[in-house]
């Protein structure tokens, strides 16, 4: 059994106004208030772990330790089978330019692994999404979420983000960026794990 979450404000461990907003939309329902790191002042800590529950923690304890509130933070990346799980928690790190994340780059730069390791068809790989709740006791639930699927060459569709336009699920003929918002969320790693803490600490 998960402990259940029974306050009214939940601090959020992330900068990321996106996922913000996304976690305001899915807590609205339940009654329960987000805040998020920025609001609080917070700094990002450093992701040194090398999974992604370890990096999870880290945030979400930080954030617990300065403000003495429970927090929820998140990791999350792409596990490529022919390069042995990489990027892996290192998804963001591998489109890193000085000039700012260049994912285009990322998925080129996996394309060509792939193709200098001669990978097999199909070149299967997953999302991964991890969840972790902290409360200032020091106890945590995690969460965690997956879709598996293949990598596709030449990339296909513009929307979403990150190593969408590459990423095919299984089932699907389209990627993650031919799919609209609505579809893509009902089936990603991200909805996945939200569902899990939902029914695990707000059911
Ligand atoms: P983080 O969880 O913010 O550290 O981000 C990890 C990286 O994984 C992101 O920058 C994206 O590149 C990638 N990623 C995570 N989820 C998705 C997704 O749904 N589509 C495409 N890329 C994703």
């Amino acid at each position: 059994m998960s402990r259940r979450f029974e306050g009214e404000t939940l601090l959020v461990a992330t900068h990321n106004a996106g996922k913000l907003e996304e976690m305001r939309e899915l807590f609205a329902p339940l009654g329960v208030t987000i805040v998020g790191a920025a609001e609080k002042g917070l700094a990002e800590p450093e992701e040194t772990e090398t999974t992604f529950v370890g990096n999870a923690r880290i945030k979400a304890r930080a954030a617990v330790a300065a403000t003495g509130l429970p927090a929820l933070a998140d990791d999350s990346g792409i596990e490529v089978d022919g390069l042995d799980g990489a990027p892996g928690v290192y998804t963001a790190d591998w489109a890193e330019t000085p000039n700012g994340r260049d994912f285009v780059m990322a998925m080129e730069k996996t394309n060509r692994l792939l193709n200098e390791r001669g990978a097999s068809e199909p070149r299967t790989a997953r999302f991964v999404s991890t969840l972790v709740l902290a409360w200032p006791d020091g106890h945590d639930e995690v969460f965690e979420g997956h879709v598996s699927g293949q990598l596709v060459w030449p990339m296909r569709g513009t929307l979403g983000h990150g190593y969408d336009p590459m990423f095919q699920p299984d089932g699907e003929t389209r990627t993650f960026a031919e799919m609209s918002f609505a579809e893509k969320n009902a089936m990603s790693h991200r909805a996945r794990s939200f569902e899990k803490l939902i029914q695990g600490c707000f059911g």
